[in-house]
């Protein structure tokens, strides 16, 4: 099964594509986490990356299309796998028309619930667990799991969420209407809980693959 993930900051859409994942056996891509690696790990591709996604900007369709190639072609994706975070463009969908997407997953949340959730969303530093509306850290500002320090990400700040809301109605929205149109598209309230989204796109997913 090659799965989409769609919709805006704050929708669930990692949290939901880890859950999935492990449904499937089928491994969790998200460009936005291999691009936050590079960042981290101060490579050259990192480094040209950086101030966009600070701002909330997208980097190039050419970028992106390398990172997929790459991963890919790893062992691990021969059954399938789950895209999160991507397409973002037309163009980046037209790409994947080559890879042959088989459902999309659109995590359908209006503007100022993905607003408030994502003001309150900590990631840490150490193991990159998230934490937000409705999973709350033991103590503040410490991971459960590690006890690291949270932090907020750049791009969840104010200007650079209300940059990327504005990049995924204008780019990201009308290929949500294409893949209407070509029938694919499960459309999921994203407001839910957690458990609510996940046992819906279990359900669809299940009603898909008979
Ligand atoms: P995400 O974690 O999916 O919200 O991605 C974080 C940031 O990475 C985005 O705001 C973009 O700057 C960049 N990014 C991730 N995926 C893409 C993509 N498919 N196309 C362009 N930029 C992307």
């Amino acid at each position: 099964m090659k799965i989409v993930i769609i919709g805006p900051q704050g929708s669930g859409k990692g949290t939901q594509a880890k859950i999935l994942s492990s449904k499937l056996g089928i491994p969790h891509i998200s460009t936005g986490d291999i691009l936050r690696e590079e960042i981290k790990g101060g490579t050259e591709l990192g480094n040209k990356v950086k101030t966009l996604i600070e701002k909330g900007e997208l980097v190039s369709d050419e970028i992106i299309f390398e990172i997929l190639r790459k991963r890919i072609s790893k062992p691990d994706c021969k059954n399938g796998f789950i895209f999160d975070g991507v397409p973002r463009t037309m163009e980046q969908a037209k790409m994947l028309e080559g890879i042959g997407i088989d459902k999309v997953i659109y995590l359908d949340i209006p503007d100022d619930i993905s607003v408030k959730r994502i003001s309150s969303r900590y990631q840490c530093k150490n193991c990159g667990t998230i934490y937000g509306h409705d999973v709350r850290p033991k103590v503040i500002g410490r991971c459960d799991h590690c006890n690291a320090e949270l932090y907020q990400r750049d791009d969840d700040k104010p200007e650079a969420v209300k940059k990327r809301l504005e990049i995924f109605h204008k780019e990201t929205e009308p290929i949500i209407r294409l893949y209407k149109q070509k029938g694919i598209l499960i459309r999921i309230d994203g407001s839910q809980t957690i458990q609510d989204v996940a046992r819906a796109i279990e359900q669809e997913v299940m009603k898909c693959s008979g």
